[in-house]
């Protein structure tokens, strides 16, 4: 069965065709600028090069048909006709706590998903639409979704409530729900397949290193903790959100920056993190880094404060697990940058392992990288979101 990956942000969609038989990847592609002017779809079809064409989408529906003329293209599509999608898997960013596993789409999840709008405002609406659109364009398809916070639903109150009056949980939801799950969950069990080991058996940390980046603690299957909170700001240093900080910090920068609440999240969220830090000189690693190579100390010192925090976070969710057997990195970052990997691994040592530095010589590959004989095992493990999502999709659809 084909199936169709679609994940909506607010002015983009990206999706891939994916054939569940072979979990080979058909197409891929990206239309962006949707709802304003300029809007272009890129395409790249399988062994074919990838196009860029401009063409007007004033909303999601009309992004969604030219996906759909693209696939069945006589030129650079990759099927004959729409009859050969046999379901729709969509990301859903937040499913609250009514999602604790990926759904079929009925009138009743995409309710419950509504429900959800004010968790996550910049994401679900938008998820939506492509949900509606694709509905209209591709009747009868079954389709589901698949949510980024339902892999942390298994975690204990201790870790998803914050030290807030109780009321808050009780009357808004204020707790902990943590994103990137389908990461986290597919990067989990594939470090488990790639040592031979069951899942059930080990207590396994994900380091999700990416320009959004999350980190979680899995014990024997199951999610017990994870860096992002009730929203994707709190945890590490990301490329551009600032992670964890001293709340009061809001009110005090609001007041020197003559700014209100939402102006300094804003902040937080978009010129924070290691671009912030760094004074400005990008959210992209490769950039800060070339500038700390070239003895930009400034740049370096974020580098630094961004991989101490990670480790920060690997030894509280080793103590929040009585130990460790796996570390896994994973995204951009995770997966491309071995100086932040031995970096990370470098506060360590007390684990009993030890980066070993020709087989972090890597990029993208499924790698063990900790030395022979090391107690907790360190791995390179790219993840892979579109194919859970399409391994969901053709479990329920
Ligand atoms: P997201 O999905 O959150 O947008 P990705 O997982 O694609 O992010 O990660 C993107 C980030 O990965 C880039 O901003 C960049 O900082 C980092 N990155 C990609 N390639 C490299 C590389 N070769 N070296 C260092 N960092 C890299």
């Amino acid at each position: 069965m084909n199936v169709l990956v679609i994940n909506c942000g607010s002015s983009s969609l990206k999706y891939q065709l994916i054939d569940s038989a072979s979990e080979k990847v058909l197409a891929k592609g990206l239309c962006e600028r949707i709802g304003i002017d300029g809007s272009c779809i890129t395409h790249s079809p399988e062994g074919g090069e990838k196009t860029t064409t401009e063409s007007p989408m004033p909303t999601h529906t009309e992004a969604v048909k030219l996906v759909i003329e693209k696939l069945t293209d006589p030129d650079v599509g990759v099927i004959s006709s729409l009859s050969e999608i046999g379901a729709v898997g969509h990301r859903v960013v937040h499913g609250g706590e009514k999602f604790a596993e990926a759904v079929v789409i009925n009138d009743d999840v995409i309710k419950a998903i509504e429900e959800c709008n004010d968790l996550a405002p910049l994401h679900n609406p938008a998820n939506l639409i492509g949900i509606h659109s694709c509905q209209e364009l591709m009747p009868g398809v079954p389709m589901v979704a698949v949510f980024d916070t339902a892999f942390h639903q298994t975690m204990p109150k201790k870790a998803y409530l914050y030290g807030l009056p109780y009321e808050y949980y009780e009357k808004y939801k204020v707790r902990r729900y943590g994103f990137h799950g389908t990461s986290h969950d597919y990067v989990s069990k594939r470090a488990a397949e790639i040592l031979g080991r069951n899942r059930d058996d080990l207590k396994i940390i994900v380091c999700h290193l990416g320009n959004g980046a999350s980190i979680s603690a899995v014990d024997h299957g199951k999610c017990v903790d994870t860096s992002m909170g009730l929203t994707p700001l709190e945890g590490l240093i990301m490329g551009t959100r600032s992670g964890d900080l001293d709340p009061a910090i809001v009110s005090f920068i609001a007041e020197k920056e003559g700014l209100d609440a939402a102006g300094v999240v804003n902040v937080l969220n978009k010129k924070s993190g290691v671009l912030g830090l760094s004074g400005g000189i990008s959210s992209d690693f490769r950039d800060v880094g070339a500038a700390a190579d070239s003895g930009n100390e400034v740049a370096a010192t974020a580098l630094e404060a961004y991989a101490y925090r990670v480790a920060k976070y690997i030894g509280s969710y080793t103590a929040g697990m009585n130990g460790v057997d796996v570390i896994a990195f994973t995204a951009g970052v995770g997966e491309n940058d071995k100086a932040m990997r031995a970096k990370i691994a470098s506060y360590l040592g007390y684990l009993g392992t030890e980066i070993d530095d020709a087989k972090n010589d890597v990029r993208g590959e499924e790698t063990v990288i900790s030395k022979d004989g090391s107690k907790v095992t360190l791995m390179l493990v790219p993840t892979n979101e579109e194919l859970a999502i399409a391994r969901e999709t053709v479990r329920l659809a």
